[in-house]
């Protein structure tokens, strides 16, 4: 198994995701076809699915494209999102399982707050598989290139962000805070796969909710030195994730005095912190 980041649009992330065994593959969140088409042609594949993470154009607006490309594509979304995602075939609800070829097996989680329909793809046992960027020329190179082969990972959408979260479109804070919970639950060495480039300024974010954290300092050192080089920086992991993004910290003492001192959140509950924190972030 493999997985070939997509940039598309100004900021978004496609990605390829390729049984090696039977070359069958998928994309997720193809907000645009042409790039997507151009890495089919790279990596000599063909298309077999779509999994889209929420109905927003800069997620699916490849999808009429594609279909015109490979008719019979299955199109995976979320049961809610039924009549929002063009070309949809399978309504997944939480907890079903998809697969790809003989070595992809994902597990659909629904984190409804950024959107009612929103899920999350989790593949966790990937221990077969080889590192990813180690195709041929064309693939972006990213971290993963020379990290040991991904054990676990999750394309999150725009729900879970590198360094932060999605805004609360169609949620409650209450929803997206319980969303994020069972995230940030998942093994630590699950490698995330987010939706768009965002870490730079949610690490920046994350450095004002902690101004004291050594954590924070470093990766966002790590994640400007990846972004000057022009490389992307998924996938982070849940553990980097817990330890740094404020959107999974509400319980922390440190978190929750720096989102009552710019946001006097009604009570000091994960929630209304989370809540707290969302807002402040908004106008960040
Ligand atoms: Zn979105």
């Amino acid at each position: 198994m493999r997985i070939v980041p997509i940039p598309c649009l100004r900021d978004n992330y496609a990605y390829l995701v390729i049984c090696e065994a039977t070359r069958r593959t998928a994309v997720v969140d193809p907000s645009e076809s042409g790039p997507v088409l151009a890495a089919l042609q790279r990596e000599g594949v063909g298309l077999d699915a779509i999994w889209n993470t929420h109905h927003h154009l800069d997620h699916t607006g490849g999808n009429k494209e594609l279909l015109d490309a490979y008719p019979e594509l299955e199109v995976i979304g979320h049961v809610l999102d039924q009549g929002r995602i063009p070309g949809q075939t399978t309504f997944a609800g939480d907890g079903d399982e998809i697969s790809l070829g003989d070595e992809v097996r994902a597990r659909i989680i629904h984190n409804p707050g950024h959107t009612r329909g929103a899920i999350s793809y989790y593949m966790p046992d990937l221990a077969a598989g080889r590192p990813e960027g180690q195709s041929e020329a064309g693939t972006i190179p990213s971290a993963a290139a020379v990290r040991p082969a991904i054990r676990s990972a999750i394309f999150t959408g725009d729900t879970l962000f590198a360094g932060g979260c999605g805004r609360l479109f169609e949620g409650t804070p209450g929803q997206m805070h319980a969303s994020l919970s069972r995230l940030a639950e998942l093994p630590e060495h699950t490698e995330v796969f987010c939706g768009h480039e965002y870490a730079a300024v949610n690490l920046r974010f994350a450095a004002e909710v902690e101004p004291g954290s050594k954590a924070v300092a470093e990766r966002r050192k790590k994640v400007d030195q990846v972004r000057q080089n022009g490389q992307p920086t998924v996938p982070s992991t849940i553990a980097e994730e817990r330890a740094t993004n404020p959107f999974l910290r509400s319980q922390v003492p440190a978190v929750a005095a720096s989102a009552q001192a710019n946001e006097s959140p009604a009570n000091n509950s994960p929630v209304e912190i989370f809540a707290a924190l969302r807002r402040w972030r908004d106008r960040f």
